[in-house]
C-alpha cells in the first residue's frame, strides 16, 4: 500500500470509528488501488481519495407513520448522495432493521464504483430506513412509503438522484413511493427505477440482478474453458436477486441444489426445476421470510438455522446480505471442491473470506457481478427520457453486453496491472479510474 493510501485509510478509520461496514468497504477498495495511485500523481495532488471517501451529502430524517392500530410509529430515513462525478446519484433504497448510516455509507461507496463499471452515466447513492416491512399490512407499508417520500422528494429528481429498490423495497414499495412523489411535485418523471410496467418500468428489471450475475459467471467460466451447464450450484437468499439467478441457472442447465432463507437452507439433491423457481416467488409474497415450506412441497431437505455453504457445490452465489459468507464458510466451500464464488449480495463476503477465496477459486466481487440490476435501472432511465420502451429481448441483449463489458474491463485491467485473474483488483481499479478522471477534470468540488 502506498503512503498516501495508508494515510487516507487511517483518517477514514479515525473519523468513522463507529462505522465498521463503511470502513470494511473503503479498506477493500483502497487496498487494491496502489498501482494506479503510484502511476498517477495527479490523483494525490487533487486529493481524490480524501474526496471519494466523503459523501457529497447525507440526509437523515424522521419518518412518522400510523400503524393499523392507530399507534404512531417513528422510523429513521436516510439518503446518502455519495458521488455525482459521472452522473446523477443512483442507487437503491433498503428497508431493513439492520439499516444504519454505516451500512448505507458502505453501500453508497460501493455503488459509485459499481455504477462506473456499468458503462452508463450514473453516480453513486443509497438510502433507506430501519423500517421492517415483514409482517406489515399493505396499508402500513403505503403510509410508511408516503411519509418517507414526503421528505425524500425534496432531495431527489430525475436529473439529480434516482433511487430504486434494494432489500425490502420491491415493486409494491416503488409504486407507493412514485405515487407520492408525483402527487407532491405534480411531475410524471423517471425519478425512481424498478417501477411497474404501466408507469414506465423496464422489462427485465426484476430479473436483471440475478440474470446479470449468472451472465458474469458465464464469462468467467468461458475464460477458464468451462461451461455453466451441469455445474452444481448453492445459492443463498430468496429475494428478488436469488430468484432471478435461480431462474437463469435453471434455464442454462445448471443444477441448483441449495437455496436459503432467514430460517435455514433447503438441500435439493435432484436440483431445482422451474416449478421450484416459481415457488420462490410465492414464498416471498407470503411475507413470512421462511424457506422451510419448500422442503415438503418438493421432497427436499430443510436444514434449520444453517447457511448453505456447507453443501458440496461447484459454484456458490451469496445473494442475501452483507457479510453472509465468512472465512470459515470460505474454507468449507474450498474443502468441498467449490471452484468459483460469485459474490452477488453487496459485500456478501467478509474481508477474511475474500482474502481466502481470491486466487484459490475464481472469485467475482459483488460490485462487478451484481451490477446488472443497476445497469437495467440505467436502461429504464434512458427509456423514460425517450418516452418509449424496449422489448424484453432488447433489454436482455443490452444487459448481456453490459455484463460482458464489465467482465472484460475488470479482467483486462487486472491483467494490465500484473494481477491476471484478480477480479477484485480489476473491478476496483477500472471503476475507480473513470470516476477519478472525471473528478480531476471537474476541479476541486
Ligand atoms: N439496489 C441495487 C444495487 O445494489 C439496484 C440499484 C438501482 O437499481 O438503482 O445495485
Amino acid at each position: 500500500m502506498s503512503k498516501y493510501i495508508e494515510k487516507v485509510l487511517a483518517d477514514v478509520k479515525a473519523k468513522n470509528s463507529n462505522e465498521p461496514e463503511f470502513i470494511q468497504a473503503v479498506e477493500e477498495v483502497l487496498s487494491t488501488l496502489a498501482p494506479v495511485i503510484e502511476a498517477n500523481p495527479q490523483y494525490e495532488k487533487a486529493a481524490i481519495l480524501e474526496r471519494m471517501v466523503e459523501p457529497e451529502r447525507v440526509v437523515m430524517f424522521r419518518v412518522p407513520w400510523v400503524d393499523d392500530n392507530g399507534v404512531v410509529q417513528v422510523n429513521r430515513g436516510y439518503r446518502v448522495q455519495f458521488n455525482s462525478a459521472i452522473g446523477p446519484y443512483k442507487g437503491g433504497l433498503r428497508f431493513h432493521p439492520t439499516v444504519t448510516l454505516s451500512v448505507l455509507k458502505f453501500l453508497g461507496f460501493e455503488q459509485t464504483f459499481k455504477n462506473s463499471l456499468t458503462t452508463l452515466p450514473m453516480g453513486g447513492g443509497k438510502g433507506g430506513s430501519d423500517f421492517n416491512p415483514r409482517g406489515k399490512s399493505d396499508g402500513e407499508v403505503m403510509r410508511f412509503c408516503q411519509s418517507f417520500m414526503t421528505e425524500l422528494s425534496r432531495h431527489i429528481g430525475a436529473d439529480t438522484d434516482v433511487p430504486a429498490g434494494d432489500i425490502g423495497v420491491g415493486g409494491r414499495e416503488v409504486g407507493y413511493l412514485f405515487g407520492q412523489y408525483k402527487r407532491l411535485r405534480n411531475e410524471f418523471v423517471g425519478v425512481l427505477t424498478g417501477k411497474g410496467r404501466p408507469f414506465g418500468g423496464s422489462l427485465v428489471r426484476p430479473e436483471a440482478t440475478g440474470y446479470g450475475t449468472v451472465y458474469f459467471a458465464q464469462y468467467m467460466l468461458e475464460k477458464l474453458g468451462q461451461d455453466i451447464k451441469g455445474k452444481t450450484v448453492a445459492l443463498s437468499g430468496f429475494g428478488n436477486v436469488a430468484w432471478g439467478a435461480a431462474q437463469k441457472l435453471v434455464q442454462l442447465g445448471a443444477k441448483v441444489v441449495a437455496i436459503s432463507g432467514p430460517d435455514g437452507y433447503i438441500y435439493d439433491e435432484k436440483g431445482m426445476t422451474q416449478e421450484g423457481v416459481d415457488y420462490m416467488l410465492e414464498l416471498r409474497a407470503s411475507n413470512n421470510d421462511v424457506v422451510e415450506p419448500y422442503a415438503a412441497k418438493f421432497g427436499a431437505k430443510f436444514v434449520k438455522g444453517r447457511k448453505p455453504w456447507e453443501v458440496k457445490c461447484d459454484i456458490a452465489f451469496p445473494c442475501a446480505i452483507q457479510n453472509e459468507l465468512n472465512g470459515d464458510d470460505a474454507k468449507m466451500l474450498v474443502e468441498n471442491g467449490c471452484m468459483m464464488v460469485v459474490e452477488t449480495s453487496n459485500m456478501g463476503c467478509t474481508a477474511d473470506a475474500v482474502n481466502y477465496l481470491n486466487g484459490r477459486v475464481a472469485f467475482a466481487p459483488g460490485k462487478a457481478a451484481n451490477a446488472g440490476g443497476v445497469a437495467v435501472s440505467g436502461l429504464e432511465m434512458s427509456q423514460n427520457s425517450m418516452r418509449l420502451s424496449w422489448s424484453a429481448e432488447e433489454v436482455d441483449a443490452k444487459l448481456k453486453d453490459i455484463m460482458k463489458s464489465i467482465h472484460d474491463n475488470a479482467y483486462d485491467t487486472a491483467e494490465k496491472y500484473g494481477m491476471k485473474g484478480n477480479y477484485v483488483a480489476g473491478a476496483n481499479l477500472a471503476g475507480f479510474i473513470k470516476v477519478a478522471d472525471a473528478m480531476v477534470a471537474q476541479g476541486v468540488c
